[in-house]
């Protein structure tokens, strides 16, 4: 761990607070940070003893005062480079699109314009513009826009040019007279995402990370999870982190996502996975169920892997004692996970590598119990209930009356296993206090957790769940000083009223990088 800290000379002291440790519910007044770690914690007017040293004095007026925020499922280069696109997902018709990608090339003319989120069922036209109609709006720069699920793109006449898109390709559109209409699909849009992402410089990717890292301090998150390469990713943006980890404000915990343990373990990760694709997801219904989509009877959704192809894999990842992230959403890929898990323990016998489930959004109660036998955490994301969750939203949709099982928190913990928390950036909003209101409110109110159990997701557990609550997670003497002051007592704030607190003040490692108060 790198050394931090910009009170050499004497401590930062917090006062007035109420320093929720995270250890037994202890919870103190005051906390001392002393170079990069906690010095000390108190009560009353003991903390006066470090005051004639003290280099600022925080008085945090009553309200929380937690270990800095967890985020255990985070896309980072990509949220980031998403921040610096253009965002179309308020456009209602090709005219939208149009007047803002004007507006764009009106700040920076002639650089290549990446448009996200565009919906086409959204637009008047009901269709996806075609490059004759982007060359009208932009003909001098390569425009290249992503729908809003990432699966379809479409260019303009200079963009097909610039990307040397072969035609030959499958998923390439033509008209009746044999000329590409600029709208890409299935492998030459894969293709053409990853010649994209891998076409960004890295001067382009620190300044987006960086960017990115400045908006999430302020929401107290000192130490992400970053789920980088592979799949609709690209593996130059799991090397960029890894060349990086110390140049940037915060801590980055980096999952790999791909098969290549070789790669992993040169690279000392000891980790591997992420968004490690055992299905897919309710919205484009391909997570796997046990039962028909609602909306869609006759399909269950599907598995990327067989359930030999999976048991092979994650054997290896025993064999070499790494961690391994396995993304899943239904039932179904949940049950193949979790059976490979016991295939391969029951092969090696090795446990406590900490292995993790991602999403886990519909778990029956079978599952739960040998999840737990296994050793298995969940990280799971508390605010696609709030955004998906209920009968009237996605998940009603989707699943019927199956909605009433997806993310059940309180049953997992009740049976013992631990839950992190993320945010799934930029899936949901970077914001841990939201993903604790999302947690404490589930739609179906028998998932529901308390607001303690709900803050261990973003802290101890999110600690746990990377091998770092030696040093992370808890408020406790000697543990690094990553520190996040509330404007609220979130233990006595009405539970509807949480999404409204604010972050206050962030330490990271006992340097203040973000502070509102005097
Ligand atoms: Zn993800």
């Amino acid at each position: 761990m790198k050394k931090k800290g910009n009170n050499m000379n004497g401590y930062i002291l917090i006062i007035n607070g109420k320093c929720l440790s995270m250890v037994d519910e202890i919870m103190y007044d005051w906390i001392a940070v002393k170079d990069d770690t906690i010095y000390d914690l108190g009560y009353g007017e003991d903390y006066k003893r470090y005051a004639a040293q003290a280099v600022k004095i925080i008085d945090a007026r009553g309200a929380t005062v937690l270990p800095g925020f967890i985020d255990s499922h985070f896309h980072v280069v990509q949220a980031a480079i998403n921040l610096k696109s253009l965002d179309l997902s308020q456009a209602k018709s090709y005219s939208d699109i149009g007047r803002l990608i004007s507006k764009t090339r009106d700040s920076s003319p002639r650089t290549p314009i990446r448009g996200i989120r565009l919906d086409e069922q959204q637009l008047k036209e009901n269709k996806l513009p075609t490059r004759m109609i982007l060359d009208k709006y932009c003909n001098d720069a390569p425009v290249f826009i992503n729908s809003v699920e990432y699966q379809k793109s479409v260019l303009n006449t200079y963009a097909m040019l610039y990307y040397k898109i072969p035609f030959t390709l499958e998923g390439i559109d033509f008209d009746e007279n044999q000329m590409p209409t600029g709208i890409i699909t299935h492998h030459a849009n894969a293709i053409l995402r990853e010649n994209v992402l891998r076409n960004i410089p890295n001067e382009r990717r620190m300044d987006a990370v960086e960017s990115l890292i400045k908006n999430i301090i302020k929401k107290g998150i000192t130490t992400v999870n970053a789920m980088e390469g592979g799949r609709l990713y690209s593996d130059k943006d799991a090397e960029f982190i890894y060349e990086n980890f110390d140049q940037f404000q915060i801590d980055i915990a980096l999952f790999y996502q791909t098969m290549d343990i070789n790669k992993v373990k040169e690279m000392n990760l000891g980790r591997i996975g992420g968004s490690f694709y055992i299905d897919g997801t309710f919205g484009a219904r391909t997570a796997a169920l046990s039962f028909d989509y609602a909306d869609c009877p006759g399909s269950k959704g599907g598995l990327n892997f067989t359930q030999e192809e999976l048991n092979e894999f994650v054997l290896e990842c025993y064999l070499n004692k790494m961690q391994l992230a396995l993304y899943t959403i239904g039932d179904r890929a949940i049950e193949q996970a979790i059976t490979a898990h016991e295939y391969a323990i029951e092969k090696t016998g090795i446990s406590g590598l900490r292995h993790r489930l991602e999403h886990v959004e519909l778990p029956n109660g079978s599952q739960i119990k040998r999840a737990k036998k296994l050793g298995l955490i969940f990280s799971m994301t508390p605010t696609y209930e709030y955004l998906w969750g209920g009968p009237d939203k996605l998940n009603g949709n989707r699943l019927g009356e199956h909605y009433k099982d997806t993310s059940p928190l309180h049953e997992i913990i009740s049976e013992g296993v631990i839950i992190c928390g993320g945010s799934d950036c930029d899936v949901t909003q970077a914001d841990p206090i939201l993903g604790i209101y999302s947690a404490v409110n589930h739609p179906v109110e028998k998932h529901r957790i308390n607001v303690y159990e709900a803050i261990k997701m973003f802290t101890v557990n999110g600690a746990y769940a990377i091998f770092e609550e030696d040093k992370k997670g808890t408020l406790e003497t000697e543990k690094l000083a990553d520190i996040v002051i509330l404007d609220q007592d979130i233990l006595h704030i009405g539970k509807n009223k949480i999404k409204d607190i604010q972050v206050v003040t962030t330490i990271k490692s006992g340097e203040i990088i973000f502070n509102l108060l005097k």
